[in-house]
């Protein structure tokens, strides 16, 4: 190097010094106990934030230096904070439309069921369609799923037709499939399960791409209801310390109503949206047209390849334990597997970062060759495909994620839930590398977590203590069901993290808490790398930053 160049860079190396001492941080956060997922210093006092971002991580002295006269400061009350958590799969708008919506999620059994419908009903206006509901028959004591009989009381004239918590199928009452034509003569579509009585007439639920049957007629939500239901979520999120949300299609209208609520400064949480693999020719000409920036951007697109457990549409070697004519299903979109195939290859190719639905073994072993096959195809690149939920697997087939660098995207708390019943379904020997959360971290894969909200709370706290701890919601498993496969804490953080930025090529804007990440973090009320990990339970969220800006506080 010249002299000339050596004294340019001396140069310019003291003006940004001097810049950078001259604007002091419009936000610092003194005498917290700060875990930052940085493995080069994990542990940190304080911080200093300027304009949305970190300017510096270290110890209280360091950091109030760079305070000035209109900075605020807060006092971390020696309180644990870990950056803002990133949900890596969400749902928003269906939560939102949950949270203003028709609450079925706790029924007792049928009657309260149709109790609760009946009461909602009759506070809508005629005719109006009653949806969602979440509603989840296997708490019930005796599990038989919902018929259109317990409806008609409920709903009236109105047409109803209510989905279960984990979106595999709805239940409708007689006037929505009188409207949409479904008899006794309604072949099953491809994908998709009409289910019949003995009698062979639809009871009312329908399967998978059965659902589609009763989309085609009821009428779409607009702009403004979606909007609405995407600000409810954003609410919830930042009760929840979820700073970042990896969101996928809950409504055709999600990105306009996205783009809207951004242009309108009511962004607390920042939105990597991936819209369907289906349409991944619009995903890519809407990523091109759209403005892509750290609050809202289009990050890849979401395929499936099969159904779920609780609908007995999860895709298995073997057939279920408690319905041996079964062994699952292909998605619509992956029949034949060939197309689904395409257009993995095809979305790749164009440079969107593809997601897939695997649930059963066999779906995802399935995946895997398909991944492999189109990598090999496309060539070696940083790609990062993703396998969501990764739920069932055989043991031989964990290591391949690591060599094939599949980002496995789970959501602990399902474990916690289908824990209660997974054994009836499909036998213990399964059930050992179900949710292989410590399996996945030995075999060096990546592990993302998220929540799958509204198909299950969308609290990461919750997240963490259900990877920790694995206790099922009955009570039942108060060591942990299947114990083998718990992971540590910051295992559980680090996945909610760090690698959750990973999953989503942003790691090197959040994920951590280090000097030039975004300025998103979450003071708790416990340290939940230290109290018992018997109370994670306890842990609530105290405060949420997202950009340097306090958006909840308790
Ligand atoms: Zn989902």
């Amino acid at each position: 190097m010249s002299l000339a160049a050596a004294a340019l860079l001396l140069l310019m190396a003291l003006l940004s010094k001097s810049a950078t001492s001259a604007k002091p941080a419009d936000l610092v956060l003194l005498s917290a106990r700060i875990w930052t997922a940085d493995t080069t210093r994990a542990e940190a006092t304080a911080l200093a934030a300027r304009d949305g971002r970190i300017v510096a991580v270290g110890d209280d002295a360091e950091i109030r230096a760079l305070s000035g006269s209109k900075t605020v400061v807060v006092d971390g009350k020696g309180r644990r904070v870990v950056p803002g958590f990133i949900d890596c799969h969400t749902h928003m708008s269906m939560g939102g439309f949950g949270l203003l919506g028709v609450d079925l999620r706790h029924t007792k059994d049928p009657a309260d069921f149709t109790r609760r419908l009946a009461e909602f009903a009759s506070s809508r206006p005629a005719g109006v369609w009653i949806t969602d509901g979440a509603w989840d028959h296997q708490v019930w004591k005796n599990p038989i799923l919902p018929t259109r009989a317990m409806l008609d009381p409920a709903t009236g004239g109105r047409p109803a037709c209510l989905s279960r918590t984990d979106g595999h199928m709805v239940v409708c009452n007689s006037r929505a499939l009188e409207l949409a034509k479904v008899t006794r003569d309604t072949p099953d579509p491809p994908g998709g399960i009409i289910v019949r009585d003995p009698g062979g007439e639809p009871t009312g639920v329908l399967k998978d791409a059965a659902m589609d049957l009763i989309g085609a007629v009821r009428p779409a939500r607009t702009l403004v209801e979606v909007e609405e239901a995407l600000a409810t979520a954003v609410r919830h999120a930042a009760e929840n310390g979820v700073t970042s949300v990896q969101d996928l299609p809950g409504n055709a209208l999600d990105l306009d109503a996205w783009e809207k609520l951004r242009g309108e400064g009511k962004l607390t949480v920042r939105v990597n949206y991936r819209p369907s693999l289906s349409d991944w020719e619009k995903a890519r000409d809407r990523r091109r047209a759209m403005k892509n920036d750290e609050w809202l951007r289009i990050g890849g697109v979401k395929g499936y390849m099969d159904g779920s457990l609780g609908s007995s549409t999860a895709l298995f070697f073997q057939p279920y334990a408690d319905d041996p004519k079964t062994s699952g299903v292909y998605a619509a979109e992956a029949i034949p597997l060939s197309k689904l195939e395409g257009r993995i290859a095809a979305a790749d190719a164009a440079g969107l970062q593809v997601e897939v639905h695997a649930i059963g073994d066999r779906a995802n072993a399935e995946l895997l060759d398909v991944f492999e096959r189109v990598a090999r195809k496309n060539g070696p690149k940083d790609r990062r495909f993703r396998i969501e939920h990764a739920q069932h697997l055989r043991a031989d087939d964990i290591p391949r994620f690591a060599r094939l660098e599949v980002i496995a995207s789970m959501q602990p708390y399902h474990a916690i839930d289908d824990g209660r019943w997974a054994e009836k379904r499909i036998g213990l020997e399964r059930c050992r590398t179900t949710y292989a959360f410590r399996s996945l971290v030995k075999s060096g894969v990546a592990l993302a977590f998220g929540s799958d909200w509204d198909v299950a709370p969308l609290s990461p706290l919750a997240g963490i203590d259900a990877a920790v701890n694995r206790r099922t919601l009955d009570g039942r498993h108060p060591g942990g069901w299947i114990p083998e496969q718990k992971i540590s804490v910051s295992e559980a953080l680090t996945a909610y993290t760090s690698t959750a930025a990973r999953a989503a090529f942003e790691e090197e804007e959040k994920g951590m808490l280090t000097a030039d990440k975004v300025a998103d973090f979450v003071v708790l009320s416990r340290d939940p790398l230290s109290i018992p990990k018997s109370e994670l339970d306890t842990v609530k969220v105290e405060a949420t930053v997202v950009g340097g800006r306090v958006v909840y506080s308790r």
